[in-house]
């Protein structure tokens, strides 16, 4: 079963209502014939575009009103009307640009994905379960969204489409607000997901080989909302007692927003030689600090984790 990299827990009904914010999901830009910067989506895309043509077949298999989008170095497989599509390939494009310039910071050198990375986006999360056990093996009723490394794809669903934001309006909750809360779950948990894809596709992360759970989460949600964002990072970091989890990927920000804050050299330096190491089939040297707290992984280095609901 591929390995997969969930999105952080919801962790229940609503509540991330009046929290900080949450998942995030990140992706990678591929060596796009549209090349790096804004959002372009290209609607009038060549079916026979062969670097659309994995995304195209799935959106062919998913059936109509599924289809294959480009949004700059992504190829986005999708059921949602256009306009809230255009919104989230806008966030992918952002995030691809925004994510070599981090890498950049960093020190680390980077290429620009051969083929376009594809993230499907679903508008109802019980497809996206159903979608999620039969094309990938994951069981994913409590996730937000994951990317396998065996597919090389994220998934994930708007939260517009999701239990919590569908029980918030049901609850008589004012529309605007739980529009707006849905739409800032949904940009961060793509942000997140596109972190991995642009993570493992672009030089940085090496598929092949096992990377510590808390650093590729780390990274994903420092990408999303932390230090590698380029926001001065967030100093207070949640307890969160009542859920391992969410505490596990909080912890996994804050160490590595502290180590891109402190020693960014070192960051840099122990994503080059684990590269180096995976390339020859080796074991990294591991020399990072772990993050407080985060000594019982959740689901190992390769992961799979969890969340209900997102
Ligand atoms: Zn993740």
């Amino acid at each position: 079963m591929p390995a997969t990299t969930p999105s952080r827990p919801w962790g229940g009904p609503l509540r991330w209502f009046g929290t900080t914010g949450l998942i995030a999901a990140v992706v990678v830009a591929i060596g796009a014939r549209l090349g790096p910067g804004p959002a372009l989506a290209d609607e009038g895309f060549d079916p026979n575009d062969a670097r659309l043509d994995e995304a195209a077949a799935l959106a062919s298999d998913l059936g109509i009103p599924f289809r294959a989008v480009r949004f700059a170095d992504f190829a986005v497989v999708s059921d949602l009307p256009s306009d809230r599509l255009d919104v989230h390939g806008a966030t992918l494009a952002e995030a691809g640009s925004d994510f070599f310039e981090a890498m950049s910071r960093l020190g680390l050198e980077t290429h620009r994905p051969a083929r376009p990375l594809i993230v499907v986006i679903f508008s109802d999360h019980r497809e996206f379960v159903a979608f999620a056990q039969r094309a990938d093996g994951v069981e994913a009723h409590w996730m937000g969204g994951y990317y396998a490394s065996g597919s090389n794809h994220a998934v994930m669903y708007d939260d517009l489409g999701g239990p919590e934001f569908l029980q918030a309006a049901d609850q008589g909750l004012c529309p605007g607000e739980v529009r707006a809360q849905a739409a800032r779950a949904t940009r961060e948990k793509i942000r997140h997901e596109a972190a991995h894809l642009l993570a493992f596709n672009c030089g940085v992360q090496s598929r092949t080989g096992d990377h510590p759970l808390w650093l590729t989460e780390g990274l994903a949600e420092s990408f999303a909302r932390g230090a590698l964002s380029g926001s001065p990072g967030q100093s207070a970091t949640a307890r969160h007692d009542d859920d391992p989890v969410r505490a596990f990927y909080e912890q996994s920000r804050a160490a590595v927003d502290a180590i891109v804050h402190s020693d960014p050299a070192r960051l840099a330096e122990y994503l080059r030689s684990a590269r180096a190491a995976f390339a020859v089939g080796a074991p990294a040297a591991f020399d990072l600090p772990r993050p407080p707290g985060a000594s019982g992984d959740p689901g190992g280095p390769t992961v799979s984790a969890v969340d209900a609901g997102r």
